[in-house]
């Protein structure tokens, strides 16, 4: 039996009492134990603070910069393991692993180029300086700086590589030390991306560490200075923001919550649109990538009520064409869901949508006498409005289409009714309908996703997040922002306005190029 491992204050520490048994979600045999007892989280927090933060801080961006980059490699040359591991544990396919891992690599990477961009230095000036006094010899100018304290990273199951990496990549290069924790059901793939991580000896002392395991009174040990950058649902990220400590010391909380995610056709769109083949093809990713447990698949479908029919046939033809089976072998398209809770939750959820439903494919039944297996599930939603459509995330390879007039009206209506979203797609080559759907839609999404004939061919998916732009949305999917490459740094510093004379803080803390004459 495997033991993960925790890295913290510079050692790899085995759980002494309780570890939690992780499965092979396809056979269901225990394949290794999870556990964080023993660790003193207090002295954790501090060595990150006093040993790794003065690290990180000892070096400007472009430095910092370096080491995300060895880091990426470092990922990458484990690249073969991590697909295998992942698919033993989590059910993860070849590619669904690959999107993990790559996404690891990448998102590091885009850092690494942002940071050689910031140079060598250890603030950033924020926007542009302003006149305060009579003359522009009194001039105040915004500046971030990197905050003294540790990150907390708490992370969600679905994205063992990718979600440590995003969080390590914006806070490293922030110079911030990190502190990360797993989601427990794919600890083993987390543990072999950390140890590839540790192993590469590329950052300081206390700049990472990696809790695999519950963080026990960890919370208790954060302060004013420190980070909580949660992903994972809505409920565990209220419980979480709602801490007495972190509270009381306005510890600062960013949360990744869950999100319906809607994809709206425009009422333009017929099967001879280019965008419609786009639109058939994201849902059968989204639906199927990961078994569905993706926080950015989509869970709503918007139909016009004219294509209703074309939409069922075509779907149905399409996920019943999924192979479904053991990840490993190379002609699954679907796995199975990560776990035995994950299975049990996803099949009370799809009972609830079906109270409301009917189901076109698939169904809450298990499709197989051993492992988490599911069916790709479409509904199709007797009643539009039933809260349940709109308020219940079911995690795994279930969508509800929710025929729709067509009306801009009527899809803002209903995709803003999902409560804040991570992300929405539209699909139309109607100018004026995507403009109104853009604009009532934006307040209520992080991302907005909009694909017409002429970028058809070559719009990267919906189910994507990119380091370049932000990730996150406001309301239930949890109010946080993530990644857009500066934005992301942003929560890991300090924003102090400068007062004072123009040719020391407008010269020394302003944007370069921008000095006053
Ligand atoms: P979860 O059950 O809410 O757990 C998320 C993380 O919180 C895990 O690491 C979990 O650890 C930890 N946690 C739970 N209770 C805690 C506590 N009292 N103190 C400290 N940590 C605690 O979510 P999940 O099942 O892992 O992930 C699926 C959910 O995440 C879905 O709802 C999905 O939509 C959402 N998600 C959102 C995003 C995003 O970027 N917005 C990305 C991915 C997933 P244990 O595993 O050890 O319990």
């Amino acid at each position: 039996m495997i033991r993960i491992e925790s890295y913290v204050r510079g050692a790899w520490h085995t759980a002494g009492a309780d570890p939690r048994p992780l499965h092979d979600p396809t056979t269901e045999a225990a394949i290794a134990e999870c556990g964080s007892a023993g660790i003193d989280f207090g002295a954790v927090v501090t060595h990150g603070r006093d040993v790794g933060g003065p690290a990180l801080r000892s070096v400007g961006f472009a430095t910092r910069a370096g080491w995300l980059k060895a880091l990426s490699q470092a990922i990458h040359e484990r690249r073969d393991e991590l697909i295998a591991v992942s698919a033993r544990n989590g059910g993860a396919t070849r590619g669904d692993a690959k999107f993990d891992i790559d996404g690891a690599t990448g998102t590091l990477a885009a850092y690494a180029k942002l940071g050689a961009e910031l140079g060598e230095v250890n603030f950033l000036p924020d926007g542009d300086g302003a006149q305060l006094g009579r003359t522009g010899r009194f001039w105040g100018q915004h500046v971030r700086t990197p905050r003294p304290g540790v990150a907390l990273h708490v992370n969600a199951f679905n994205f063992p590589c990718w979600g440590m990496a995003e969080k390590l990549a914006q806070s490293l290069l922030a110079g911030v030390p990190a502190i990360s924790k797993p989601g427990t059901p794919t600890a083993l793939v987390a543990w072999r991306c950390a140890q590839a991580i540790v192993a590469s000896g590329v950052l300081p002392d206390g700049a990472f560490q990696f809790v695999a395991g519950s963080t026990g009174d960890l919370l208790d040990h954060l302060g004013p200075q420190d980070h909580l950058a949660f992903t994972g649902s809505a409920a565990t990220g209220a419980k979480l923001k709602g801490h007495a400590r972190l509270i009381g010391t306005n510890c600062r909380v960013t949360l990744e919550a869950d999100s319906l995610n809607a994809a709206i056709l425009g009422p333009d769109v017929d099967t001879d649109a280019d965008v419609w083949g786009t639109f058939l093809g994201n849902l059968v990713v989204d639906m199927t990538q990961k078994t569905g447990q993706k926080c950015t698949a989509v869970r709503r479908i918007l139909v016009p009520e004219a294509m209703l029919d074309a939409v069922v046939e075509e779907l149905k033809v399409r996920l019943g064409a999924v192979v479904i089976g053991d990840p490993a072998d190379e002609a699954t398209r679907m796995g199975p869901l990560t776990d035995a809770a994950a299975l049990a939750t996803v099949q009370t959820g799809m009972r609830q949508l079906l109270a409301v439903s009917e189901a076109l494919t698939g169904g809450p039944e298990r499709i197989r006498d051993r492992g988490y297996f599911v069916a790709p599930t479409l509904l199709l939603a007797n009643d539009i409005d039933a809260d349940v459509l709109h308020e219940l995330e079911v995690f795994g390879p279930c969508a509800t289409i929710l025929p729709y007039t067509g009306d801009a009206a009527e899809a803002i209506r209903l995709a803003n009714r999902g409560g804040g979203g991570l992300v929405a797609s539209l699909y139309s080559n109607d100018k004026r309908w995507s403009e109104d759907v853009v604009l009532g839609i934006a307040p209520w999404h992080g991302r907005l996703w909009i694909a017409n004939d002429k970028v058809a061919d070559q719009a990267l998916q919906p189910g994507m997040v990119l380091p370049v732009t932000i990730h996150g949305g406001p309301g239930r999917a949890g109010g946080g922002e993530e990644l857009g490459g500066r934005f992301g740094m942003e929560f890991y510093m300090q924003r102090t306005a400068l007062q004072g004379d123009q040719g020391f803080v407008g010269r020394r803390f302003g944007k370069p190029g921008s000095e006053p004459a």
